[in-house]
């Protein structure tokens, strides 16, 4: 029998580059978590933000947290791949640690908003052009958008409604993505997103 790959041993060519967005409460963090837990050659692309770290969030896993001043300084150095300012904080994509995880063979998956997408889409470095996997997640209509954010819990009403527009305006974006994942149960949209990956992974002219 095949020898087979140990955990966590990448690919030989370089990895894919897949990102997610859609609006909160689409159900991205859930598929993501489980694609990298039960997939090896899988890594969850930690962001950097300006925004309070959450309970339970761990610095350098979930996000790396950075100070306005410190954020600034990294866009200064053009050390981001993508940032943007979503509702009232900043996010961004280290371009070094995506580059050097896909050109060691692992596929990446970035969980970003549509501004940071739409930057990716447009850059011109070969290696991530090549390479990226755009998809969206979003619920069946907005009654069920509606229910989720309704989930969350915890929002006055106009944070509640701000949010609700942010999500809306969000979908009207779904068709600058090659693919789009319509959410449904977390078993489905994971198997949903599967099977986006495998046959990325076996596309003839990422092969050869
Ligand atoms: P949260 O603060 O709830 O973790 O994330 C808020 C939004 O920021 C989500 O829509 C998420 O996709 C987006 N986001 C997280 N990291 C990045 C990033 O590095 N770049 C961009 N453009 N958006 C991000």
């Amino acid at each position: 029998m095949a020898k087979q790959p140990d955990q966590g041993t990448a690919n030989p060519k370089p990895g894919l580059l897949l990102v997610l967005s859609g609006p909160a409460g689409a159900g991205k963090s859930t598929v993501l978590r489980s694609v990298v837990e039960h997939d090896p050659v899988t890594r969850f692309s930690v962001s950097c933000t300006t925004r309070p770290r959450r309970e339970g969030e761990v610095d350098g896993s979930d996000y790396h947290f950075l100070s306005d001043e410190e954020f600034s300084g990294k866009v200064k150095a053009g050390e981001f791949l993508e940032h943007a300012g979503v509702h009232k904080w900043r996010y961004g994509t280290l371009r070094n640690s995506v580059t050097s995880l896909i050109e060691s063979g692992f596929d990446v998956i970035m969980d970003i908003d549509i501004q940071g997408a739409t930057q990716i889409r447009a850059c011109s470095d070969p290696l991530i052009s090549s390479r990226l996997v755009d998809v969206f997640l979003m619920p069946s209509d907005t009654l069920e958008l509606e229910r989720r954010l309704r989930g969350r819990g915890s929002e006055n009403d106009e944070t509640f409604r701000l949010r609700m527009d942010n999500a809306i305006k969000e979908m009207e974006h779904w068709q600058h993505y090659t693919y789009r994942i319509l959410s449904s149960t977390r078993e489905q949209d994971y198997a949903s997103f599967r099977a986006i990956l495998d046959a990325e992974r076996l596309r003839v002219a990422r092969l050869s």
